[in-house]
């Protein structure tokens, strides 16, 4: 039997996970008017839904199978699909002495990943199983995660108010339960206000999510990653903010710039460009998606590809640059037609018809714009026609067309209301009300317009002509929405085929050690100049990253000695140890030959000078063993906060820094080695300092333009040759 006094939390977030394959499965299956709104608003939510869990510990007699479980989850997060096999391999081999929590936990990570994969039946009939072995065993934590989720059915059958009520009736219980089930319990609530149009009541969760994740026992990170991106896509298609969406991604990557997770980096890119291009930063949003597009080249992510293919033919749309817009729509529709993503190529081939319509092909691009436009009509929504009515009538109002333009309204207007009506009715009855009275507004002045100009001769042919044209134009680029909202629910089935290319990943790995290489800290680095710019910010962000260059000394010593395959040994117990004293957060690199390099984003310096000194003491105090065989061994390091000492980082950037890092290395190795020098912060304005500290650190000390920092080693026994 189970001891099930022992506190038990589960604590992954199949609740999170099997929620939007859940929400994908009612989408699939629900024919009722909510599907629309489903449409609108899930998306957006399936977007950005990363493959995050935060799976707890499982009863603590199964601590191993614990550990394995979590592994695998985190190995998740770069390979679904690998993440299944073993997952399944593991389920099936269960020990026969392990708990029966043991097997809830795996159950729960194993259906979160099959959901990720699209394999919604597989996921949805091992929900069940979880559902009943919970019930089971009576194990309150979990049977308190099911009813948050079961808000989900409630909204289905009965609609909000009553899924609401569902979840105000278990507020009181889930007080009483972990950050785990609180922080589920948020994003909930969150989820059904977004849906419901409650923007302010989901940004509210948004931020007690935030704060419930200090308290969260595993994946902070990803969790944080998460909730900022579920703030930016709030901020630009909820609240309509672009600039703080933006700001929101910024946050967004500051998290992931220091986990490998080059999915998620590449989807917050290119939100970020959207949001960029809302505040009409053209160029910038540019970059975005090119970097976006260059990762997911590099990492074999062919969706991500083809979206960011898409925004950067938009792009230039917008720019008029219509011959690289057509170059992109065509890469865009060649990688479409690889995936054969019909409604990907669709949406690429509306930006080459208009690429290729502004360059004067104007019977070729109209035809393929009306082409993609017929097959929106037919695979999308009353929600797409509403939506492209909305743009013509605007079109036709900016060509004096009042009459056109109201009929328009008043189609849109009805649309509307049949949507609304479908759900939404009580909750934004004032949202609706203000709606109306914008349209009305809208109806009168065009009335006025039309009666003023009714006999002025607006039938001029070539008006006519180029109104038509403009009318495809504008209702391409509403297709282009839809287009977008579709290929953001279809992106959940696209991560199998994602994940199953990011074996190539690994890519960016060093084989000797296993640690990340320079090439894959340097494509973290290459975005870091547009993403943090100077806006490091306040209070608990405020703390810069640090960079901790490391050498390992007499090296050539111990290749001399021992051999080289002795040396090997070495780096990799180097590496293990460097692993093992760093935070989850910080990245350890092999820089070169025995350099590593460690990143440890947003430390204060207290925490990196411990941090130091545990580098020094994990390397120097325990000799280093090959069978009986002592290796003494130590290092010297160079470390070195950036932005540094609030210079500027177009003035001091990364690698400037780590060569300063570089110079405080070579002076530890010039004063005895085993110890490590670091920069604490310039003396002297950085216009004086600066110039004479990328070349000669020495001197720079010895003119007091510079505070450093000394870390010693611990004491050797044995020293050196
Ligand atoms: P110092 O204290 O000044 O750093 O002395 P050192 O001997 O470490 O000098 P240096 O850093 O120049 O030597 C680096 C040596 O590391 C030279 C190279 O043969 C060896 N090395 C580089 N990569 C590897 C590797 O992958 N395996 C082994 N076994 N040795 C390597
Ligand atoms: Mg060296
Ligand atoms: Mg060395």
């Amino acid at each position: 039997m189970m001891d099930f006094g022992q506190q038990f939390v589960i604590q992954n977030s199949t609740l999170l996970r099997s929620d939007h394959g859940k929400k994908d499965f009612f989408l699939l299956q629900s024919e009722s008017g909510l599907r629309v709104i489903l449409q609108l608003i899930l998306p957006i939510i399936f977007l950005l839904l990363l493959s995050i869990a935060l799976p707890g510990p499982v009863h603590a007699a199964d601590d191993a199978l614990a550990q394995k479980i979590h592994q695998i989850q985190d190995f998740s997060d770069r390979n679904n699909e690998e993440g299944i096999k073993q997952l399944q391999q593991l389920k099936q081999n269960l020990p026969p002495n392990a708990s029966a929590q043991a097997r809830l936990n795996l159950i729960e990570v194993l259906s979160g990943l099959l959901y990720d994969a699209g394999r919604v039946k597989e996921a949805n009939a091992l929900y069940d199983e979880y559902k009943s072995l919970a019930q089971q065993l009576n194990d309150k934590e979990t049977l308190v995660l099911i009813s948050i989720f079961d808000a989900f059915d409630v909204y289905e059958k009965s609609g909000f108010d009553a899924a609401n009520e569902h979840l105000d009736k278990l507020a009181a219980e889930v007080e009483k339960r972990s950050s785990v089930v609180r922080y589920r319990y948020a994003w909930a609530r969150a989820q059904l206000s977004f849906a419901q149009g409650k923007f302010d009541g989901a940004l509210k969760q948004y931020l007690l999510m935030l704060d419930l994740i200090e308290q969260l026992p595993r994946r902070q990170l990803q969790a944080r990653m998460y909730t900022w991106q579920q703030i930016s896509n709030l901020y630009l298609s909820g609240l309509k903010d672009a600039k703080k969406s933006y700001e929101a991604t910024t946050e967004a990557l500051a998290v992931s710039s220091a986990l490998t997770m080059p999915k998620a980096y590449v989807e917050i890119l290119i939100v970020r460009g959207a949001a960029l291009s809302q505040l009409k930063r053209n160029h910038e949003a540019l970059k975005e998606y090119d970097t976006a597009l260059g990762i997911a080249r590099q990492e074999g992510l062919p969706f991500a590809e083809a979206a960011a293919l898409f925004n950067i033919a938009d792009q230039y749309l917008i720019l008029k640059d219509y011959r690289r817009a057509e170059q992109a729509a065509r890469d865009s529709i060649a990688v479409s037609e690889r995936l054969e993503d019909k409604f990907s190529k669709m949406g690429a081939q509306v930006n080459l018809g208009l690429a290729l319509a502004y360059q004067g092909k104007i019977k070729q691009g109209v035809d393929l714009v009306n082409e993609s436009i017929e097959f929106f009509r037919k695979n999308s929504g009353k929600q797409a026609i509403e939506s492209i009515n909305g743009e013509l009538a605007a079109m036709y109002e900016s060509a004096g067309m009042y009459k056109e333009a109201l009929v328009l309204m008043h189609e849109k207007q009805a649309l509307s209301e049949e949507l609304y009506q479908a759900e939404q009715a009580k909750e934004s009855a004032k949202l609706q009300e203000e709606f109306n009275a914008e349209q009305r507004k809208k109806q009168i002045e065009l009335l006025g317009k039309d009666n003023a100009l009714k006999d002025a001769d607006i039938r001029n042919h070539r008006l006519r002509q180029m109104v038509t044209l403009l009318a495809s134009i504008i209702a391409a680029l509403a297709g282009c929405f839809i287009y977008m909202l579709y290929r953001r629910s279809k992106k959940l089935n696209a991560q199998l085929r994602e994940m199953n290319t990011q074996l190539e990943f690994h890519a960016v790995r060093d084989p000797l050690t296993g640690l990340h290489n320079r090439r894959s800290f340097i494509t973290l680095m290459s975005t870091r100049v547009a993403r943090v710019e100077n806006e490091r910010r306040e209070g608990p962000y405020g703390n810069p990253d640090c960079m901790i260059l490391l050498d390992i000394d007499h090296f050539k010593h111990i290749n001399d000695t021992w051999g080289h395959s002795v040396g090997d040994m070495v780096l990799k117990e180097v590496a293990t140890r460097l692993r093992s004293v760093v935070r989850d957060e910080d990245m350890v690199m092999r820089w070169g030959g025995e350099e590593f390099l460690i990143f440890s984003p947003k430390s204060n310096p207290e925490q990196i000078t411990n941090l130091v000194e545990r580098v020094l003491r994990t390397i120097g105090e325990d000799t280093f063993m090959h069978g009986n065989l002592p290796i003494p061994v130590t290092v010297t390091a160079g470390f070195i906060s950036v932005p540094f000492s609030d210079v500027p980082e177009d003035i001091c950037d990364w690698e400037r820094a780590l060569q300063i890092a570089d110079m405080a290395l070579y002076l530890g190795k010039t004063h005895g080695r085993n110890r490590a020098y670091g920069l604490a912060k310039l003396l002297v304005p950085h216009e004086d300092a600066i110039p004479t500290l990328t070349h000669d650190l020495a001197a720079a000390i010895k003119q007091n333009m510079v505070e450093v920092i000394e870390v010693l080693g611990p004491p050797q026994t044995q020293a050196h040759v």
